[in-house]
């Protein structure tokens, strides 16, 4: 359980909001505003709500106050998305942070300079979050992206300010929830990626969460190759090999059904349009190596969903960047779009290329729920607690003393 800003009395209070804008920008211009226009819903609510608004953010990985670093260049942009001015302070501390707040007015909204400008952030050390939390009497947390990491903004702050998740904050852990924590069953995972050295925990955490997990793209052929199927001259961890057999045995123990590939389309070079062939899994040649799922693969997996109504997704089923290897990535996105619409499967997808993978299948608004949040998302798949979410949980109130605090 987590409190959200419908439980926060903000009239008139200083709420600081800890957003993600760390967006994209090049020659001092902002290039893609999708994480400032995502983080407008939180910043006008809590401002209609008479709320004296301070946005806290970082952007890029300073070494202490570095100019190309500024956050300057998003005040612009963020007045855009908000719909009204928004004041400016060049710390997000101390005595200019605390000149621009104490001009705010009720519903008026201020962006403070670059938290990574203090290395203190980062190491989450008390006294800057206290220097933080002077600014403030409540604090929001819409930033799920960064809630992997344990700095002062994103975790300190909730120990000393009265705290809630922000709109972003809130739909993220509900789409989450709703997909792992108490899904409408039968559940499904499809990993796909590279390598799975990269994703064990994901794999260890899924085996014990899913009843169908679909295993694609680079990391199927290391299956295949623990399993004792020939691979060619496919990406393949050759020594993870016996980790993979563990991973099998979990899944037996745990009744979770693997899915791999039955088929392959193989090519002689990761090249686009290179001249290909589809192969049995028993069959990959020698100089040949694995790019994609095959037609069969497709289909038993699209009819594996079929049966399914929840939907876990990360990573592509095979090369999906380059053409025509985005076959099975593209079959079975549309495929789980499809029955989404339909109101028949929850469909919850995020963590590294996922996102580009799915916005080339043309399905990314098609989604129950795409999370942009990466690292974040990735580290949730694998079952780990995220300090700045655990850090918004309500605990409950201690009965011993009727005084009524969180202990
Ligand atoms: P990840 O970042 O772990 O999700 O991995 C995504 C990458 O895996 C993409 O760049 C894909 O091209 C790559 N990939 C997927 N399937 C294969 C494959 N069969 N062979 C080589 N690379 C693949």
């Amino acid at each position: 359980m987590f409190r959200t800003i419908d439980a926060l009395e903000v009239k008139g209070k200083r709420v600081l909001v800890r957003a993600d804008l760390n967006v994209p920008a090049k020659d001092g211009k902002v290039t893609d505003t999708t994480r400032i226009d995502r983080s407008a819903a939180t910043l006008k609510e809590l401002a209609a709500r008479g709320a004296k608004v301070i946005v806290l953010t970082h952007f890029g990985r300073p070494k202490g106050r570095e100019d190309k670093y500024s956050q300057k260049l998003l005040v612009e942009p963020l007045a855009k998305a908000v719909g009204q001015p928004v004041a400016w302070a060049d710390d997000c501390i101390g005595p200019e942070a605390e000149k621009v707040i104490a001009a705010l007015q009720p519903g008026g909204i201020a962006l403070l300079e670059n938290v990574r400008f203090h290395p203190e952030e980062e190491k989450n050390e008390p006294g800057f979050a206290k220097k933080l939390a002077d600014l403030g009497d409540l604090y929001v947390n819409d930033a799920f992206s960064t809630a992997h990491r344990a700095h002062a903004s994103t975790e300190g702050l909730a120990h000393i300010l009265p705290a809630a998740a922000g709109r972003l904050m809130q739909a993220e852990l509900e789409a989450l929830g709703r997909a792992l924590e108490a899904p409408e069953k039968p559940v499904a995972a499809v990993v796909g990626g590279a390598k799975v050295s990269t994703k064990l925990d994901l794999l260890g955490n899924l085996v014990s969460k899913v009843d169908y997990l679909i295993i694609g793209g680079g990391m199927a052929n290391t299956f295949l190759f623990a399993m004792g199927k020939p691979v060619g001259k496919s990406l393949c961890e050759k020594e993870m090999a016996d980790t993979a057999r563990a991973i099998i045995e979990k899944a037996k123990a745990a009744k979770c059904h693997l899915v791999l590939p039955v088929d392959a389309v193989v090519a002689g070079e990761f090249a686009e349009n290179a001249p290909n062939t589809v192969v049995s899994v028993d069959s990959v040649p020698d100089g040949q190596m694995i790019l994609d799922a095959g037609p069969a693969s497709i289909e038993a997996i699209i009819d594996r969903l079929g049966g399914c109504k929840t939907l876990v997704w990360n990573g592509p089923l095979g090369a999906f960047e380059i053409a025509p290897f985005d076959k099975a990535t593209n079959a079975v996105a549309q495929a789980a779009a499809e029955r989404t619409k339909q109101g028949k499967l929850l469909t919850v997808a995020g963590g590294g290329d996922t996102v580009a993978a799915l916005a080339k299948a043309g399905v990314e608004e098609k989604f129950s729920y795409v999370s942009t949040a990466g690292g974040a998302f990735l580290e949730w798949l694998e079952g780990k607690t995220l300090p700045g979410v655990a850090a918004l949980e309500v605990k409950p109130t201690h009965s011993g003393c009727g005084c009524g605090h969180k202990h």
